[in-house]
């Protein structure tokens, strides 16, 4: 890493990747295992459409469609979120930034204050694979619980094995023709941030295809020599 764009005191990290490679798995994990806060602008977003805000409205349509809503809204919702007291702990961003203009807005408010990205790891996926992932995940409404119809359903139908709740809701974006749109933008505006981190030095790749716990060690261990 190199000094011009580590972090001062307050961690920041950056999960990249495709739809499905598993950002907010692993950004929870992060946030119990190093006390950060997850930053999910999708979360953000669909709070927004769940509230009906002006933003929310603007965005609902494009993200049914698998699309990127706008850099102004996205930037709008994050830098909200980023001045809560909360985030003074860290945060670990899931889904952003998602186009270079975003990087570079992000860059320049961490600037201002005087702070940087203390890592960005990019989760390595296979496309075909995560169209099958995003396709079949549910999640719990009450604890929030990731679930997967093949790769790991509940041990009884339709009860969170975690909290019991019986509250499970499905994204309505997760599906294989919104997945397959998703992963197209992921290419196309996303996937050059692999390339942006990495020339600042700041970029550590993670083979994700593999076991959830042995890709939190993997990650863990990176976030701890940040
Ligand atoms: P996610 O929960 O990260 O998969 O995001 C769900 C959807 O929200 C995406 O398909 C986009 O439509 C939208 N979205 C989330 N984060 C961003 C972002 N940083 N920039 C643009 N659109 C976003």
């Amino acid at each position: 890493m190199d000094g011009a764009t580590t972090a001062a005191t307050t961690p920041i990290l950056i999960l990249l990747g495709p739809p499905g490679a598993g950002k907010g798995t692993q950004a929870r994990k992060l946030e119990e295992g190093f006390g950060l806060i997850q930053l999910s602008t999708g979360d953000l977003l669909r709070a927004a459409v769940a509230a009906g805000t002006e933003a929310g409205k603007s965005a609902e349509a494009v993200m049914k469609a698998g699309g990127l809503v706008s850099d102004e809204i996205v930037l709008a919702i994050l830098t909200d979120r980023l001045a809560q007291d909360d985030c003074a702990k860290g945060v670990v961003l899931d889904g952003f930034p998602r186009t270079t203009a975003q990087a570079e807005a992000l860059d320049a408010m961490l600037a201002e204050r005087g702070q940087g990205i203390s890592a960005v790891i990019s989760l390595e996926v296979d496309d075909e694979a995560m169209v099958r992932r995003v396709a079949g995940r549910f999640t719990c409404g009450n604890c929030g619980e990731g679930f997967h119809e093949d790769f790991k359903p509940t041990a009884i139908d339709g009860v969170c094995d975690a909290c019991g709740s019986r509250n499970m809701t499905r994204r309505a974006d997760d599906n294989a023709d919104t997945a397959r749109s998703r992963l197209q933008a992921y290419h196309e505006q996303t996937a050059p941030l692999v390339a942006y981190y990495d020339a600042r030095g700041t970029l550590a790749r993670v083979d994700a295809m593999g076991d959830i716990e042995d890709i939190s060690t993997q990650i863990s261990r990176i976030v701890a020599s940040a």
